[in-house]
């Protein structure tokens, strides 16, 4: 049996990209390596726990004698790497944390592949799962293109940007098989409420403000996460070696028209009159760096792989804002202890 590791499968993305692969290839041993940090979620993967083809291991990547133990016992075939600190204003209040996950946590990985595959690299594959946020920030026109150079701006986006690097670095310098996709920003069920959509579906529930940074001019490419979780087993199976793809929704919104779009879907479920949640709207102070608009051209996978998604982002959103009404339990349980008290730091002054 083939074996995939899959790390930071708790996660947001992760949790969907393993369920994609434990449910599209019975036939081969998907292995969810994750830390369960704060984000981490074993809940989101509930429904396949009991799969054959399925294994939880408990690890986390910074740990480097911890991580090639694991690849030693479980000789992974390929490896689909998530597992990373991913929250921007966390990357501002702690950028050491993004340093140790999110790049040495990269190296180790890297390291522990390149020693089990021992230079023979034939069947094997090292797919790293990074960000548009990367390239920076546009003005009001184009788009980031695989060939755009890297200028990253926040403490997150530099520490996937050094990631990015290493993993070309690795292949260029030893040959390791790779494949990276820079994708625009998710949104879907499992979203940690710490994040725009989610977060302002749980402060509508609760009657509570929705903070938006700045004018709320901000501009972002958003996806819903399926569709990414569709393009990363595209990209792991038939994107070309040493390559990168852009995934990105083309569906750009400004954080203020989303967040509108958002409270009219919610005042229509909640049988509310259109109009009522937006009165929550409230602007609070910018984030520190923060950047413009970000807009991806997808054009390369599209044509050389023929993905494109699969729903418009009025579908998803409706999507998302239904799970997230019928699992309101996991949004409860998610909300309360930790996290709640970082969220008052970040909101409540
Ligand atoms: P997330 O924060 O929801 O999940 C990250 C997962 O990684 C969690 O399960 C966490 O427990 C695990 N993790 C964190 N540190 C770890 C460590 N040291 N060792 C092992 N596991 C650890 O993140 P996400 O939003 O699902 O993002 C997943 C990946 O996709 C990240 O690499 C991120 O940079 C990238 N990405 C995210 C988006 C987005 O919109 N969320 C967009 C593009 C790319």
């Amino acid at each position: 049996m083939k074996t995939i590791l899959i790390t930071g499968g708790a996660g947001f993305i992760g949790s969907h990209v393993v369920r994609e692969f434990v449910l599209n290839y019975p036939a081969i041993k998907i292995i969810n390596l994750d830390a369960l940090t704060y984000a981490g979620n074993l809940e989101n993967l509930k429904d396949i726990e009991g799969h054959s083809n399925y294994e939880f291991v408990k690890a986390d990547i910074t740990d480097a004698k911890h991580i090639l133990d694991v690849f030693e016992k479980h000789q992974p075939d390929g490896v689909i790497h998530l597992a990373a600190e991913s929250h921007v204003d966390r990357s501002i209040t702690n950028p050491l944390e993004f340093v140790m996950t999110n790049v040495i946590g990269t190296v180790n990985l890297l390291n522990a592949a390149k020693e089990i595959w021992k230079d023979n690299f034939e069947g094997k594959r090292f797919h790293h799962v990074s960000t548009d946020e990367v390239f920076g920030a546009l003005g009001d026109e184009g788009f980031f293109t695989e060939e755009t150079s890297y200028d990253p701006h926040s403490p997150y986006s530099a520490s996937k940007a050094s990631s990015d690097h290493f993993v070309r670095a690795y292949h260029d310098t030893y040959g390791l098989p790779i494949v990276l996709t820079n994708c625009s920003n998710n949104y879907g069920p499992n979203h940690f409420p710490e994040k725009l959509i989610p977060l302002c579906i749980h402060n509508i529930l609760n009657n509570n403000p929705l903070p938006i940074y700045g004018d709320g001019k901000y501009t972002r490419d958003w996806l819903f996460v399926i569709d990414h979780a569709k393009a990363i087993d595209l990209v792991f199976h038939e994107g070309k070696n040493g390559e990168s793809y852009n995934v990105g929704g083309f569906n750009e919104w400004k954080n203020i028209d989303l967040v509108k779009e958002l409270c009219k879907q919610m005042d229509e479920k909640l049988g509310k009159e259109v109009g009522t949640s937006e009165q929550l709207i409230t602007f609070v102070k910018d984030r520190p760096g923060h950047d413009l608009r970000y807009a991806i051209d997808a054009t390369k996978i599209n044509h050389e792989l023929g993905w494109k998604p699969s729903v418009t982002f009025e579908q998803g959103l409706s999507k998302t804002i239904d799970w997230f009404l019928e699992n309101q339990e996991w949004l409860d349980n998610v909300t309360s202890g930790d996290y709640q008290k970082y969220y008052n730091t970040q909101y409540n002054d």
